[in-house]
């Protein structure tokens, strides 16, 4: 059985691209999927709402088992991916008409 963590690894992955641009709240860093949920401060607000619901800090290596512990841990988890996976698509969008 695949682990729980490999498959969540893999969808972040899946939204990590090697043309990532900077993100647009931290000079230097890439903007992929990973720094995103775990590091960027743009998304302390709903990172700490998150941190509240499953009791713990939001970290690569512990996230999958917290998202998996309780319902509402899951959905907590949904949320706050969901939140940030649109964020970053409405960013690509006004980036790519900015570029036209
Ligand atoms: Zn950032």
């Amino acid at each position: 059985m695949p682990s729980v963590r490999g498959c969540f690894q893999a969808y972040l992955h899946r939204f990590k691209r090697d043309d990532s641009l900077e993100c647009p709240s931290c000079p230097g860093e890439r903007e992929d999927a990973e720094f995103v949920f775990f590091v960027c401060p743009r998304f302390n607000l709903q990172r700490d709402e998150l941190k509240t619901i499953l009791n713990q800090r939001i970290q690569p290596e512990t996230l999958a088992e917290a998202m998996l512990s309780t319902k509402a841990a899951w959905n907590a988890t949904s949320t706050f991916a969901t939140e940030i996976l649109t964020d970053l698509r409405s960013i690509e969008r006004r980036r790519a008409k900015d570029s036209n």
